[in-house]
């Protein structure tokens, strides 16, 4: 039995990390979920929005299911996420983005996996006004955390069974900072000489995603072009809804889809599990359950296959009637 921390979040989060639950509990997957609390509904009795035995947990269990939390606005409060990533060291920030049956998008064949390094280059919040007209920010890229995030993208590929890993950077420009980033890539990438290595500079990288997706499929990038790019390649297959994310350290791992706790929609029963079902995926993988993952994606494939969907896809399905679909579609373990 693997135990797992579960944050089941705010808003429609507990709708749908319930609907991952059952689908986990059908599908008899060896889990067992040590629940914990974060967000806006603990704010009152915890100011960070974290508990100190949620945090406790994560360190203690190493892996962790996040349904999303709602940030305050206005109020200067930290966001939960930025807290864990920072306090647990999560340098990868990982989303695949695959093309998925019945979800209408203007390609079928998307397949890849974005690996965007979640700690360094503008992200350090270092920034400051020289003059009332002129602001500065610092790029911050060292050679640890290149190499790290390098050696995570070739790790996983490997692990996945992947063939290619590209960086994507803008070093004709930034020659030192992403010149550091992509010196460091082809490094690593000696010691993987079974995956085909490249490189690719952030502008084109856009527009031939946008044009050619299917030809790409790891991507490994520094921070800011990560957050965009990853955001781009979400919408290749269909966006929010279907959108998954881990963000990964050395010791520990969170898995959370990539949109927040749409209030609009909490608690109608209508929210979309598939992007937390998704990034549930990825947990399994990341255990090693890869044959249980895979169960339980042909069953949503299949649900999705029959035109069963969430509104938000064009589809009439409630939650838990998309949630038992998925359920009626598992096939029992060989
Ligand atoms: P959002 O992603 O919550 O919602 C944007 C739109 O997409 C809404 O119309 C919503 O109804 C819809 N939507 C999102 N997920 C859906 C799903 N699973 N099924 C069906 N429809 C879905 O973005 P927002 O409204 O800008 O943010 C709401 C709150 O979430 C904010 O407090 C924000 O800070 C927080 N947030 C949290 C995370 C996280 O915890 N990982 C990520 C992003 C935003």
């Amino acid at each position: 039995m693997f135990k797992v921390v579960l944050i089941k979040g705010d808003g429609i989060g507990p709708e749908i990390a319930d609907a991952v639950v059952k689908i986990f509990d059908a599908a008899k997957v060896p889990i067992t979920w040590i629940e914990k609390q974060a967000g806006l509904n603990v704010i009152e009795k915890h100011p960070t929005g974290i508990p100190e035995d949620t945090l406790e947990a994560v360190q203690q269990y190493k892996v962790a299911l996040k349904g999303p939390t709602t940030t305050p606005v206005g109020t200067g409060h930290k966001s939960v996420n930025v807290t864990l990533r920072k306090s647990l060291e999560l340098y990868a920030n990982v989303r695949p983005a695959k093309s998925l049956p019945g979800v209408r998008t203007r390609f079928d064949n998307v397949d890849l996996i974005i690996v965007r390094e979640n700690i360094e280059d503008t992200y350090g919040g270092i920034e400051h006004n020289q003059t009332a007209d002129v602001a500065q920010a610092l790029k911050l890229i060292t050679r640890p955390g290149s190499i790290r995030i390098a050696k995570y993208a070739f790790e996983m590929a490997k692990l996945y069974g992947r063939k290619k890993v590209m960086a994507v950077h803008k070093a004709n420009i930034h020659k030192l900072t992403d010149g550091l980033f992509l010196k460091c890539f082809y490094e690593v990438a000696k010691d993987y000489p079974e995956i085909q290595s490249s490189d690719l500079i952030v502008d084109n990288t856009c527009m031939q995603l946008v044009t050619n997706p299917e030809r790409f499929d790891v991507l490994v990038l520094p921070n800011l072009y990560g957050d965009i790019v990853s955001d781009l390649s979400a919408g290749l297959v269909g966006g929010l809804g279907v959108a998954p994310g881990g963000n990964i350290g050395d010791d520990v791992a969170i898995f959370e889809s990539v949109h927040g706790s749409a209030p609009d929609i909490a608690g109608q029963g209508i929210a979309n599990p598939t992007a937390l079902l998704l990034s549930s995926f990825q947990m399994l993988q990341h255990i090693g359950l890869h044959q249980t993952k895979a169960r339980i994606e042909k069953a949503l494939i299949e649900t999705l296959k029959d035109g069963i969907k969430t509104r938000d896809l064009g589809g009439k399905a409630f939650t838990n009637e998309f949630t038992q679909a998925i359920i009626d579609r598992l096939e029992n373990p060989a």
